[in-house]
């Protein structure tokens, strides 16, 4: 998943409306932004290999600290646990904890069985929607509109820039997911990778979009 991902965190602002779109971006996204870095520091690996599913030419054949349900329980509550040191807020803590958690469960609708479930098991999980393009456009497309109705809902922008930070974030995440479905394969590992680290601009990109705006 990619958009599904996003909105997640953009959805989560109506339960969790102290915490910054940012802040959700980087719960939801968080094992995602880990990634990236695992993969250049050779901890975790993948392939490229056009046709592994429909959507994605990436098969994931290593990623336990990022994307194993062990580690995710980890990050979920090192996440939640940080939040919630720095501004005393329960709720919003355990809700960031869960978007931690959250994004593992989406990928385990996208993926094909990949995902490792706790360290030394050979077993990996995935329910694979990821090899039906039309099911995946569905169900992603599907959160990505009631995720921003959810965010564009319950806030509402300041000044010009909380309307157009917003647009311009929602066309950019709906013209990559396109470019991602329809572009060629990457020809190697660590474009992918230098890519992926790009999402923490995507993160910066929300701290300012929920700067402009204020909740109802
Ligand atoms: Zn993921």
């Amino acid at each position: 998943m990619y958009i599904g991902h996003f909105a997640l965190g953009f959805a989560a602002k109506k339960v969790a409306p102290k915490a910054s779109l940012g802040t959700l971006f980087l719960a939801t996204q968080f094992i995602d932004l880990l990634w990236p870095l695992l993969i250049l520091l050779g901890w975790e690996r993948v392939l490229i290999e056009p046709g592994n599913t429909v959507v994605t030419p990436l098969n994931f054949t290593h990623y336990p600290i990022s994307h194993g349900f062990l580690s995710v329980l980890i990050w979920g509550a090192a996440v939640g646990g940080i939040y919630g040191a720095l501004k005393k807020d329960l709720k919003t803590s355990l809700w960031l904890g869960l978007l931690v958690v959250g994004h593992w469960i989406l990928d385990l609708i996208s993926h094909r069985p990949d995902l490792p479930l706790l360290p030394g098991l050979e077993a990996k999980v995935g329910l694979g929607l990821w090899n039906s393009l039309i099911g995946t456009l569905v169900v992603e497309g599907g959160l990505f509109v009631i995720g921003v109705y959810l965010y564009a809902s319950s806030t509402q922008a300041k000044n010009k820039t909380g309307l157009w930070a917003l647009v311009g974030l929602v066309a950019f995440l709906i013209l990559t997911y396109a470019g991602n479905l329809i572009g060629p394969p990457p020809r190697s590992v660590e474009p992918i990778a230098y890519i992926g680290l790009l999402q923490w601009l995507l993160v910066a990109w929300a701290y300012w979009i929920d700067h402009n705006r204020k909740v109802n």
